[in-house]
């Protein structure tokens, strides 16, 4: 570009936040991408950031929109367009989502879907985890093809019937895996475990959602990281624990790096945020946080602090499954009211799919998180002073980019990557509450808790499309990211 033609859009006098360092300096975009880091750079148009933290947008790599979720299939609350306008109004400009095939569908006809449901909608860029749920000889040999269609990353489940691997299924997966120099995702849980445990409580009339947190303990958890991490090296395959939440899980993952095994781990908002007191509400209420693994101790959130300051830990995601009480109760399978940028809609009465309160087990799992990830990690750890601006940003944004080779297209601020930027107000205070937010879901387990710091504008790919808090966006901007 000639020196006296301007830059399509100069953000001014902001506070540039990168994973290594911090400048104060103007920052262009022209064609969607990052042009220039400076001072009197000459815009078409410019944003002012004065007083404004200018950091990458965030990456949330670990989300469920639109997922029918389990065998009566209800369908998570946030579906591609509200999610992402919730991901968008919180900060976050990439998502990481999840096929999960069918029984009769190839994995490559599952991913053909549910990338087309989501470029409708999407509002940012996203891209999807294939989900190793079957270890059938047609399942191994579409693993190439699966790579070259992007998804270089396989979620394996240790836990949940209809899509978990065996040990041994697991290790067949883990070969291929390793072929194709891919990386595994697991959710490492003890099924069998779980299962006596479920049984053990129903049979003691405990069904009450108080209950849930019982069936799934922390050392179970740990069981199951330890085994994953000895499949991975058996295997010789890179391996990610998803939702690491039990201090005795994280010091396995620290003991296979310090052997200079390729492991990384990740924790959840909630697991740094919440304990498990909140099951101890009264009735139905604690169906709300009813989500897998649970809500753990105090010492646990602890732990996972550590962990992110010591590398233990790479990055923080949500996980973020959203049903609204009435599906939690049973009453819906689909969300009754849909949050649109222009007002929310009555969605049409169903039947629904539970015969009177569902026993903890039957609860559909998971929760909100998409919206309130940024600044609660920014309220919690950088004003906390548990971390540094540029560790709020590693763990936001950068870390989960380099890990799922987006990186340095998505996760920084640097000539050539996308222009997916964050106007960030410091000094922003705000009381979280269900009712103000983008999530399409009428709790959150954050209610009435108040941060310091919060998104003002968000850009992708150079584009406004949150301006001063409210959606500006249009539906179906966002595109979908081949991760090779
Ligand atoms: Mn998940």
């Amino acid at each position: 570009m000639a020196a006296s033609e301007p830059y399509d859009l100069v953000i001014q006098y902001g506070r540039v936040v990168t994973a290594s360092d911090t400048v104060e300096a103007d920052v262009a975009v022209t064609g969607g991408k990052i042009a220039a880091i400076g001072h009197g750079l000459q815009g078409r148009e410019y944003l002012d950031a004065r007083g404004l933290l200018v950091l990458p947008g965030g990456v949330d790599p670990h989300v469920h929109l639109q997922y029918p979720q389990g065998p009566n299939r209800v369908v998570s609350a946030d579906d591609w367009l509200t999610g992402t306008v919730a991901a968008a109004c919180g900060g976050t400009t990439t998502v990481i989502d999840f096929v999960e095939a069918r029984p009769g569908q190839t994995w490559m006809q599952a991913f053909e879907a549910r990338r087309d449901q989501a470029a409708a909608q999407a509002v940012i860029d996203f891209s999807f985890h294939m989900s190793f749920n079957r270890a059938d000889a047609a399942s191994l040999a579409e693993v190439k093809t699966v790579l070259e269609a992007g998804m270089s990353s396989f979620k394996i489940y240790m836990a949940y019937d209809g899509i978990r691997l065996t040990d041994a299924e697991m290790l067949l997966a883990l070969e291929a895996v390793a072929e194709h120099d891919a990386l595994a995702i697991v959710h490492a849980e003890n099924h069998a475990v779980i299962m006596r445990l479920v049984e053990r409580q129903l049979a003691a009339g405990h069904v009450e959602p108080r209950w849930h947190p019982h069936t799934r303990p922390a050392a179970g958890e740990a069981e199951a990281t330890e085994r994953a991490l000895a499949l991975a090296e058996i295997a010789g395959a890179s391996m990610h624990i998803v939702h690491v939440t039990a201090e005795r899980g994280l010091e396995a993952i620290r003991r296979s790096r310090a052997r200079g095994l390729p492991v990384t781990g990740e924790v959840c908002t909630q697991h740094l945020l919440l304990t498990d007191a909140l099951y101890d509400k009264e009735g139905f209420e604690p169906a709300k946080v009813c989500m897998a693994p649970p809500l753990r101790k105090p010492s646990d959130l602890a732990a996972m602090w550590a962990g992110l300051r010591d590398g233990g830990l790479d990055f923080v995601v949500t996980d973020h499954c959203p049903f609204t009480y009435a599906q939690k109760s049973g009453r819906r399978r689909s969300p009754e009211f849909r949050k649109l940028p222009g007002g929310t809609v009555q969605t049409d009465p169903e039947a629904p799919w539970s015969e009177g309160l569902p026993s903890f087990n039957q609860i559909p799992g998971g929760g909100p998180g998409i919206e309130t990830r940024m600044p609660l990690v920014y309220h919690h750890g950088v004003n906390a002073g548990r971390l540094s601006l540029s560790d709020f940003v590693n763990l936001t944004s950068t870390a989960a980019a380099r890990l799922y080779r987006l990186y340095p297209r998505k996760g920084t601020i640097a000539p050539g990557a996308d222009a997916d930027l964050v106007l960030f107000d410091p000094d922003r205070e705000v009381t979280i509450t269900a009712d103000a937010l983008h999530q399409n879901v009428d709790y959150t387990p954050y209610e009435a808790m108040t941060v310091k710091g919060w998104p003002r504008t968000v850009l992708s790919r150079g584009e406004v499309i949150v301006r001063e808090e409210a959606f500006v966006g249009t539906i179906g901007r966002g595109s979908y990211l081949s991760r090779p």
